[in-house]
């Protein structure tokens, strides 16, 4: 603050020899606070088409792209290669004709010359390589090196795909799993030696087609994540036996794959929450770890979810256990590793668990039939029904499991809806582990010793294209803005419309407009100041007690807001002990004898004062000390100054 008048002086005395200026700002309001939700042209069509509304609900012309796959897959350890041939049928539901596809081929990123974000591949590949390409038969150029080798490919097609019609889409590739020591970020390294193979990403997909956009033309550069169609997956999957594979979805096919006796221990996991080992660290080999044969085919089929991923090796322990999901009921939670890394999933079973039943509570119901842990080199990335952890990220990237893959966010553009509610969520569920109730308070406030990085994007800016602050737009920021939201509307409230916000877009596709709509209407009330200076600025509110005088029985504290963003005016003041007694003021709430909080709604800022006179009508009581902003939820540079009298803020310091 202190910095910043001295800045302000400076300007105001260069200012002050061009008269005309100064008339001209002296006339204007010192600020003007904006109001609205701003929208785009992509939103607006979707508006005008009826697909999304201000309710923040899908519009009553809603529709989504389905996309069902059929995969036949075989892995080569000695070539750490995935050979792959299937089928995706895509449901156009909408109202618009697809005379070309994009697929997705984000293997790509392990090519040499491919763009890149902060993400350095453990070992250069050839990519994605398509083989084949038909669609209803008919054979379709595969066009071996993308376009400026991207990790997406535009497809035309011999016949366009009609409205509300389907079209099979017939593919047969090859990639090699990227392995060695070097690799950085996640999802760069994908096996250990020719023994674990962690595959994602490992089929062409076929991209997100939606009614804001057509196309989903944003590459996949490392950092920033995905953004998949919803549909069924039905795989199979060929290894060596004795090799178990773990996967999104449920196994078809146990009595094929496995022996009588893990089939037998598999039987008890819903029984207890008692961790059951399946396949034992002595267990190996065809046989032993699975039923005897040279290769066996793994078979799973899971419905409505936006990707599959998988993991196998050589000698995985197989443990498995349960959570009770409310509502619902049991749901085995199943744990892959090296026999060497038991440590890394000791508490992993309980963790998971915690997070699957507390998740559930929160939001809504777990939705999938299982969910597996898996080791490997990617120790924090999730998938549906499957996440690469062990107990480290467990509690994280099971919180994935709500979003994207139940509420199916864009997280290539808007990071913060995936990532962002996930810390928020973390927060709440560490809490409950710990028997406590969630402190949110100071959060919102640290936003203030951030806001004014020139590094730092706008939440609304392509968290793809985010730089070096993408950490910080996509995760921390988040939970910062809805510790403020909480601040103005309770923090149960906030939580009540974000499970309301989850029911409602269940495998559906929000936007953060329908985000933000959602949350009005949820909430009751207009916070489109809120929205637009959290995600479509970098401003904070910068609040500060200018003075505290007392005239008669008033007290009047002059508060400053030096920010763009506006706040609510939230006051705790402290009487002394004894006195005349405390008239009651409508707009304040005692905390006890000598405590009260009292509360002036933001629209006091909307007239652009930067000051304003909060009068106290408690009665001649003597007032001792005045904080602002108490629950350090609103961004402030300097909280120093939000305490009266200042010898008192120097002495808390
Ligand atoms: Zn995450």
């Amino acid at each position: 603050m202190i910095v910043r008048s001295a800045l302000m002086l400076s300007l105001v005395s260069t200012v002050a020899v061009q008269p005309a200026m100064l008339t001209a700002q002296t006339a204007s309001p010192p600020r003007a606070i904006r109001r609205d939700i701003p929208l785009t042209n992509a939103i607006r069509r979707a508006m005008e088409g009826g697909t999304r509304d201000s309710t923040g609900r899908p519009g009553p012309n809603y529709w989504q792209l389905q996309t069902d796959y059929t995969i036949d897959a075989r892995l080569d350890p000695a070539t750490q290669t995935i050979t792959g041939a299937g089928t995706v049928v895509i449901h156009n539901a909408g109202p618009l004709e697809m005379s070309e596809i994009v697929l997705r081929l984000d293997h790509n990123i392990f090519r040499a010359t491919v763009p890149r974000g902060f993400s350095v591949p453990a070992e250069i590949t050839q990519g994605m390589v398509v083989t084949r390409l038909a669609m209803n038969g008919e054979s379709v150029a595969v066009n071996p090196e993308p376009p400026r080798n991207l990790t997406n490919a535009r497809i035309a097609l011999p016949a366009p795909i009609a409205p509300r019609s389907s079209a099979t889409l017939e593919m047969a590739w090859h990639t090699k799993l990227p392995g060695g020591p070097d690799g950085e970020g996640h999802r760069m390294t994908q096996r250990w030696a020719d023994t674990l193979f962690q595959p994602t990403q490992w089929f062409p997909r076929v991209a997100k087609f939606d009614d804001l956009r057509g196309w989903d033309i944003n590459d996949y550069l490392g950092p920033a994540e995905f953004f998949n169609n919803f549909g069924r997956f039905d795989v199979r999957i060929d290894v060596p036996a004795g090799w178990i594979v773990s996967g999104t979805g449920v196994l078809q096919n146990p009595e094929e794959v496995l022996t009588a006796t893990a089939r037998e221990r598999l039987s008890r996991v819903l029984e207890s929450d008692e961790t059951v080992t399946i396949v034992g660290p002595d267990e190996v080999g065809p046989g032993q770890a699975t039923a005897s044969g040279s290769r066996l085919v793994w078979h799973f089929v899971a419905d409505t979810v936006n990707d599959f991923a998988w993991a196998t090796a050589k000698k995985f322990v197989w443990q498995a256990t349960r959570a009770t999901i409310p509502g619902k009921g049991p749901v085995p939670i199943h744990m892959v590793y090296l026999p060497g890394r038991a440590d890394r999933f000791a508490n992993a079973a309980s963790i998971t668990r915690h997070a699957l039943e507390f998740y559930s509570d929160l939001w809504a119901p777990y939705p999938f039939p299982q969910l597996t842990l898996q080791d490997g080199p990617s120790a924090g990335m999730e998938y549906p029904m499957v996440i690469n952890s062990n107990q480290g990220a467990a509690d994280h990237e099971t919180a994935h499991q709500w979003w994207p893959m139940m509420v199916g966010n864009d997280e290539t553009w808007y990071g913060w809806m995936d990532e962002g509610f996930n810390r928020y969520m973390n927060i709440l569920s560490r809490a409950d582990q710990r028997g406590h109730a969630p402190d949110l308070d100071g959060l919102g406030q640290q936003y203030g010793s951030v806001s004014g990085d020139e590094w730092e994007p706008p939440m609304m800016w392509n968290a793809n294209y985010a730089g070096p602050m993408y950490g910080f737009q996509t995760y921390s920021k988040t939970p910062m803005m809805l510790s403020m939201l909480g601040g103005i509307v309770g923090d149960s409230a906030v939580r009540h419309a974000m499970s309301e916000y989850t029911t409602t877009w269940r495998f559906k596709h929000p936007s953060p407009w329908d985000y933000v709509f959602f949350m009005n209407n949820a909430l009751g009330r207009d916070l489109g100041w809120f929205w637009y200076y959290w995600l479509w600025t970098t401003e904070s509110v910068d609040g500060s007690v200018q003075r505290v005088t007392t005239s008669g029985s008033t007290t009047t504290v002059t508060v400053r807001q030096d920010g763009q963003m506006p706040s609510p005016v939230v006051l705790t003041v402290h009487f002394a002990p004894s006195g005349p007694p405390l008239r009651p003021m409508p707009n304040a709430r005692m905390l006890d004898d000598s405590t009260a909080i009292v509360t002036w709604p933001v629209d006091v800022w909307f007239s652009g004062a930067r000051t304003f006179q909060a009068k106290l009508e408690f009665g001649a009581r003597r007032i001792e000390k005045v904080i602002l902003d108490p629950g350090r939820r609103f961004p402030d540079r300097d909280p120093t100054d939000n305490v009266w009298p200042a010898e008192v803020a120097a002495g808390r310091r």
